[in-house]
């Protein structure tokens, strides 16, 4: 792509309305603009990025055995009304009244219909285990919305819902997404804790919200630190086989938030030298909740001894959209966003130092060519701009490379390579920086 056809309207003023760093950075590098208070448009750079994370998500929950659907935003009040939530939920959900008086809203959450989806056509324990998943926006009318997009009232939202016969391979199934969410997260480059959450009525220990570390979060987290040194990707995960050592190694040592956090307990369990006091984000959260749906909205199966039971449900939530500022509220500078190279919108910014000079741009047009023929994407700055304006709009959007050309190095026969997080510079030719970026 080309900056002198692009659409990214970048920002030099720091937007007054935004209080945290990824807010900030996200309207200043022209990836997304508010519509309303919550509600976002995306605009071609902050969509990629979007994009990226959405289809690391689904690669995982794939592999993971997930099967995607798609569900609509809109739904029917009378299936809430069925599984007793209609009233329930409160102010968060937006009601809609449609032309013929019938009562909808715009789903916040999906249980009750991929429930219902399940019940009508599912009658069997052959058919089990099931996992199906959507990534679809979600609307909640939160009280304050703020951050941007790390909590607006509309936000894209993966979501997944397990069902299975018995609490044993229910428990299966929590296992692989949690390993699944260990794995997404990694990918991402980021360092996302599993931490146990409230069950509520259900009981039992299997819920986990994972947080990530970020001043700006919004609980207090308390953790061993060995956590977050952990290497979840230097093992493949084999989803075929027993995942439970996995999860008991993520789940052993100490790790809470402040609604769970317990001070006498973290003091005892964690020596002082590990102990991580620190502010986190919840990026998702996974949940088993048994028969709470399946038995309100008749989600039965016929058993090996022929019988009727409900089936046994979790839900397993990520919030796609709210990463892209959990990302860059995990990885910034004084100068702007650095992207780990999983999710940035390109893999390199391409800046000519001298718009108007011949040689420059035969370099530049065939950089980008020889880029574009090998796959790497890249973002090409040929405008007719000052160097400190180039570098400073580069730095800001946090491509991972820049690779710079002009009139100088090109007479010694070198460009200049630079790596976005390390700040490290390089002079080689433009065929070795070619070679090192393909
Ligand atoms: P929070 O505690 O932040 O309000 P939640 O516990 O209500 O989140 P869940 O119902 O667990 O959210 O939804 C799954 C995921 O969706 C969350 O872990 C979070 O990453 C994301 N999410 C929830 N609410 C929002 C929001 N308002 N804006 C963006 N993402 C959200
Ligand atoms: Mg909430
Ligand atoms: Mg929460
Ligand atoms: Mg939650």
């Amino acid at each position: 792509m080309r900056l002198s056809n692009y659409f990214m309207p970048t920002l030099k003023e720091t937007p007054t309305e935004a209080q945290i760093v990824s807010h900030r950075l996200m309207l200043r590098a022209g990836m997304v603009r508010q519509a309303s208070a919550g509600i976002y448009s995306w605009l071609p750079l902050g969509l990629r990025v979007l994009r990226k994370i959405e289809q690391i998500v689904r690669e995982e929950q794939d592999r993971a055995g997930a099967q995607e659907v798609l569900m609509p935003t809109i739904q029917s009040a009378d299936l809430w009304r069925e599984s007793g939530r209609y009233d329930d939920y409160g102010k968060e959900m937006l009601r809609i009244v449609d032309r013929h008086n019938r009562d909808m809203l715009y789903g916040p959450t999906n249980e009750e219909l991929i429930t219902e989806i399940f019940r009508n056509s599912v009658k069997s324990y052959r058919d089990l285990p099931k996992n199906l998943y959507h990534i679809q926006w979600k609307f909640r009318d939160e009280v304050r919305p703020r951050f941007g997009v790390m909590r607006g009232r509309e936000f894209l939202m993966k979501d997944a819902y397990s069902f299975d016969l018995d609490y044993d391979s229910a428990k299966t199934s929590y296992n692989k997404m949690f390993v699944a969410y260990l794995r997404t997260y990694a990918r991402m480059g980021l360092k996302a804790i599993p931490m146990a959450a409230d069950t509520g009525p259900i009981g039992g220990d299997l819920s986990h919200e994972f947080i990530i570390l970020a001043d700006t979060g919004e609980s207090a987290i308390f953790c061993h630190n060995d956590y977050l040194e952990s290497d979840v990707l230097a093992k493949d995960a084999d989803y075929g086989g027993d995942l439970q050592a996995i999860v008991d190694s993520w789940t052993k040592l100490y790790a809470a938030t402040d609604e769970k956090h317990d001070q006498a307990a973290f003091e005892a369990e964690v020596p002082e030298d590990k102990r991580v006091e620190r502010r986190g984000i919840e990026v998702g959260h996974i949940f088993y909740f048994g028969d709470k749906y399946s038995k309100p909205l008749g989600a039965e199966v016929v058993t090996p001894d022929g019988k009727q039971a409900p089936v046994l449900m979790g839900s397993y939530g990520i919030g796609v959209s709210r990463l892209v500022g959990g990302i860059i509220e995990a990885s910034h500078d004084e100068n702007g966003i650095i992207w780990p190279e999983s999710v940035a919108p390109y893999k390199v910014g391409l800046i000519n130092l001298r718009a108007g000079d011949a040689d420059c741009v035969n370099a530049c047009d065939g950089a980008y060519a020889s880029l574009n023929a090998a796959g790497v994407e890249v973002l090409y700055d040929d405008r007719d701009l000052g160097a400190g304006a180039k570098f400073a709009g580069m730095d800001l959007i946090g491509l991972p490379w820049q690779l710079v050309i002009g009139p100088r190095g090109l007479k010694n026969g070198v460009v200049e390579l630079k790596n976005r997080k390390s700040g490290e510079r390089e002079e080689l030719t433009l065929n070795a920086a070619i070679n090192k970026l393909a």
